[in-house]
């Protein structure tokens, strides 16, 4: 299930000071392989997780120059899976520090249109995804002194989208998950918050009509969608020592169309 791409090799413990251990699920396309490439670049160790094995295996030879990165094929929505590649995750870096959840999936489908299936899967990787790799993630956070996790949410979880009733229910989730863990989590030295961007261009919105689409960037003050590097400084805020402190339990929506784009 897992590999290890790089010849640095991983196993120091980890540490409050040094390199953090970053999981980033979704890490093979769009926003978590933007973030990818910025933790790498902050000399953070790295384990990519996504069900995507060649594009994690491809990011993790592109950044394998700049971090200790390892690879491993998961589909989020498997609670076997998804323990086993944490459980990876600890014994191959020594410890987790960070988490954040990019994976994700998007149709648009009117609701009168909406196949129970296509409604269950949405929730199942959106929703589902959150709560597992939480779920596995957080003890071995606690254990080790602490950590952060970050949820990929959406605007559409605020907003809502139409269309997008699955996508906009489970992102919603998402937010409010993250809101509940992070009171359940800060005690035990785990910050938890979101973030909802606004749309950014990545292959998840290739599935969109070019009709919504005209229709939400003409909503977009400046009058384009975002990319995904505008996504990963957000992330690394949350995740920095002491940048990060004073947001826990909060929903911060770079690109959002009310807060900065
Ligand atoms: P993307 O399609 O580029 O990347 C999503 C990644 O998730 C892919 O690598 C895919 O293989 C992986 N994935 C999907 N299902 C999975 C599963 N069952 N198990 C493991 N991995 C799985 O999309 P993106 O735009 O980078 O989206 C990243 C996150 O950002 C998602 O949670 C998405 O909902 C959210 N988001 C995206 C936008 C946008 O406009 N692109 C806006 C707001 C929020």
């Amino acid at each position: 299930m897992s590999s290890n791409s790089t010849g640095t090799g991983p196993g120091a413990a980890s540490s409050r000071t040094g390199p953090r251990t970053v999981v980033i699920t979704g890490a093979a396309s769009g926003i978590g392989a933007a973030i990818a490439e910025a933790f790498a670049a902050e000399g953070d160790r790295l384990a990519l997780l996504d069900r995507d094995a060649r594009g994690i295996a491809a990011l993790a030879a592109r950044l394998a120059d700049a971090a200790a990165v390892t690879s491993h094929t998961v589909d989020i929505t498997d609670a076997d899976q998804v323990r086993a590649a944490i459980e990876d995750v600890v014994r191959e870096h020594g410890g987790l520090d960070v988490l954040v959840n990019s994976a994700g999936i998007l149709t648009e489908v009117p609701l009168a249109e909406m196949d129970p299936a296509t409604w269950d899967e949405t929730i199942a990787v959106d929703l589902r995804g959150v709560f597992l790799s939480c779920r596995h993630a957080l003890p071995h956070m606690v254990a080790g002194g602490g950590g952060r996790i970050i949820n990929i949410a959406s605007q559409l979880g605020q907003k809502g989208g139409e269309g997008l009733t699955h996508y906009s229910a489970a992102k919603a989730g998402v937010i409010g998950f993250t809101k509940a863990l992070a009171r359940e989590a800060a005690p035990r030295g785990v910050l938890v918050n979101a973030v909802a961007p606004g749309p950014v261009e990545t292959p998840l919105v290739d599935g969109l009509s070019p009709d919504w689409k005209r229709a939400k960037q003409a909503e977009l003050p400046l009058g384009r969608f975002g990319r995904p590097e505008e996504i990963a400084p957000t992330v690394l805020l949350l995740a920095s020592d002491p940048g990060g402190n004073l947001y826990v339990g909060q929903t911060l929506g770079p690109n959002s169309g009310d807060v900065m784009l």
